[in-house]
Formats: structure tokens, sequence, C-alpha cells
């Protein structure tokens, strides 16, 4: 099998999965109990806890764990309903991931209405498109720092420094950057970041949520008092202890791991050409490493997506049928793909295990596919 939809979600590091083990066995306490034999769980979460700060450049007191992207999204999103000023309008993207679309979806129906940003040809949030839509009511400005389907990192550090010209909160949901990008939230001037661990070798249905120091911002989750009363239920202390270990290992490797990124990606694209596919480069210049979506002239990616499964390789598609339509996603629509090929989208996500032989596996499967989808 070649896997290449590390964007959708990582295979856990061998590392990290070492280092829960005892947290699932022998140090099984809950870490809240006060007594000796949860002394440990307690140390590894706050160890956990200092070096995911570290890696993003924030306090320990900053993150609070969550279980996941999606939730971390609803938080920021929803936590406006609950702010006490008349402030609560919020503006986002047209390109965001359905945690944070869904979230506006809801709080649209609450009566708290949302602006949508357009994007550009490339799928980037341009700068005065955000001055034009910011109202004296405008309570937060949610963009996503990189985008899910097409890899477009967008320019975070100058829409938060515009948003807090205007007195307004910024949020970015960082799921699909940390751990692959530098992030750090002290040189962006966020308030509030999502992270996903699953999407850097952590375990699934785990993430964090970084709130600023000083923020005041009610909790999503009632019951218990943990994560300082932030976040009720019982410490995932396992999940918390392989993000921590993933997150490092993907920070002290990321310069390196953009380098073998960037060549999978090129000899990817070379392939593609050399065969002469007829193809588009979604995206912008300035994307995610190893993220490459391409839309195929007169072509259906869903059926792509099936055919190379049947050869054992994995990729996602930006479009999905049902028997009578298709549906072009939100991101591919926003960005305008021409017609002629929309339908055609795919998406490969290459990881740190792929090799220069899958990339090529992979182009010369597409060809294959689509010369005989032509026949
Ligand atoms: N935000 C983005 C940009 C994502 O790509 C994803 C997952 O694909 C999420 C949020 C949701 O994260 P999770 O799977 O941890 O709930």
């Amino acid at each position: 099998m070649i896997y290449a939809d590390n964007a959708a979600t990582t295979k856990m590091d061998e590392d990290a999965y070492e280092a829960i083990k005892p947290f699932l066995s022998e140090k099984y306490a809950n870490a809240s109990q006060p007594y000796f034999f949860s002394k440990p769980a307690k140390d590894a979460l706050k160890t956990a806890r200092t070096t995911i700060a570290k890696c993003i450049g924030a306090e320990p007191e900053e993150i609070i764990f969550t279980s996941g992207g999606t939730e971390s999204d609803n938080w920021a999103l929803k936590s406006v309903v609950y702010n006490h000023s008349n402030k609560k309008r919020i503006i986002t993207s047209s390109i965001e991931h359905h945690a944070v679309l869904n979230s506006c979806r809801f709080l649209e129906k609450c009566n708290i209405p949302i602006d949508y940003l357009a994007v550009d040809n490339h799928g980037v949030v341009l700068p005065e498109t955000l001055c034009n839509e910011i109202k004296d009511d405008t309570a937060l400005v949610s963009v996503m720092m990189a985008n899910n389907e097409i890899g477009t990192i967008e320019p975070i550090q100058e829409l938060c420094n515009i948003a807090h010209k205007y007195g307004v909160l910024f949020h970015t949901d960082a799921v699909q950057a940390v751990g692959h990008i530098p992030v750090d939230v002290r040189f962006l001037g966020v308030d509030l970041l999502s992270a996903s661990a699953h999407k850097f070798n952590g375990m699934k249905g785990s993430g964090f949520i970084y709130i600023r120091k000083g923020l005041n911002i009610q909790p999503y989750i009632d019951g218990g008092s943990q994560e300082r009363g932030l976040r009720a239920g019982t410490e995932n202390i396992a999940a918390a202890v392989a993000m921590a270990v993933a997150l490092q290992k993907n920070c002290d490797r990321m310069e390196s791991a953009q380098k073998q990124l960037n060549n999978l990606e090129y000899h990817f694209l070379k392939r593609l050409s050399q065969n002469g596919i007829d193809f588009i480069r979604n995206g912008s210049a300035n994307h995610l490493p190893g993220i490459v979506n391409i839309s195929l002239r007169n072509s259906d990616g869903e059926l792509i997506l099936h055919r190379l499964d049947l050869k054992g390789i994995c990729v996602s598609t930006g479009s999905a049928c049902d028997s009578n339509n298709t549906h072009i996603s939100h991101v591919i629509q926003a960005i305008k793909v021409p017609a002629l090929y929309a339908k055609g989208t795919i998406r490969i996500s290459f990881g740190i295990s792929n090799t220069i032989e899958d990339a090529i596996i992979i182009a010369d499967s597409i060809n294959d596919i689509l010369t005989k989808q032509a026949c």
C-alpha cells in the first residue's frame, strides 16, 4: 500500500506509541486525585503541556487539552455567544474546514451574524478583503493558518494585526499547520489557536486549544474542574503524552521533512508532466509541504480515487458524486477552478514515510487510469 493522505491523518509516531504504554497499563491513575499513585499521571500531563507550549511559543497555562481540532474550533467560535458585550459578529473565510463552517451555520441559527471572506484564485485571504469587512459589532475573526485541501498558507500575522487594530479577537485553525510549518503564537499575535494531534503523528481524538493569557473565555464543556476549570472531563494522559512526543519530534525534524516533502512534490509533478497529463495545480506557492492538489482535465476525481484504491494507493478527492450530481468542494469552488477541471480534483498529501518511488508510482497510476478512461 502507498499511503499519500497524510492531511487526512498520519501514522502514530513510534516513540509516542512507546511513551504512552505505561499510562495505558500500570500508571493508569486519574491525574486529578490527590494520592501518590496519581503523581506519574499528573507529572506526565504537566510535562506534555510544557513541551507543547514551547513548540508553539506559548506558556504552559495557555494550552488546554481537547478532543481535537473540531472541539477546539467549536469552542473558539461559539465562545462569542457568551461574551458580555454587544459585539457578536464573526468574520471567517469561505474555505475553512467544516469544523468552523458548520459552527458558523449553527451560530447563524442563533442569530449571530457571520461574514464570509472570499479568497483569491490561490486560496489566499487578502488583507484588504478583511479590512473592508470589519464592522463595529465584529467580535472575532477566524481564518485558518493553512488550508486542508489545497495547502495554501494564509498571511495570519497580517490578518491578525488588522483585527487587533479594530479591537477584534483573532482565532486561527492551525490543525494542518502545527508540526508542519513553524508556528509561534507570540510572533503571530493570535488570541486563540486550534490544533489536532493526529495530523502530526499523535493520537486521534486529541488536540489542544491555545488561549492567550488574559483572555477571558467561557468553558465549552461543563463538568469537573479539570484544565483549571476550562475544559471538564478526566484527562486523557496517554493522548497528551503522545501529542507532546510527536509534536516535539516533528518540530525537531521540520526543516529536513520540508526538504524531503518538497522533493516528493517535485518528482510527482515532473512525472505527471512527462506523462503528458493535462492538469492544474491548485493552491498558492506558499503552501504546506507535501500537499499537492491537482485538477485533471475532463476527469472524475472520485473515480480516480477508487481506481487508485484498487491499486493500493490512498489519496483524497475534492469532489464527490452521488448518482445524479457531482459535488465540487467549497474550496475548489471558492478558488474558481475552471469547470472542465474542477470535477477531476484529487489531493495527494505526502508524508515523511513516502519515497520518490511512491511519488512516481502514483503519477504513473494516474496516467494509467486516465489512459484507460479515455479508451
Ligand atoms: N480543521 C482542519 C483544517 C482540518 O483539516 C481538520 C481535520 O481534517 C479539522 C479542523 C478537524 O480536526 P479533528 O479531526 O482533530 O477533529
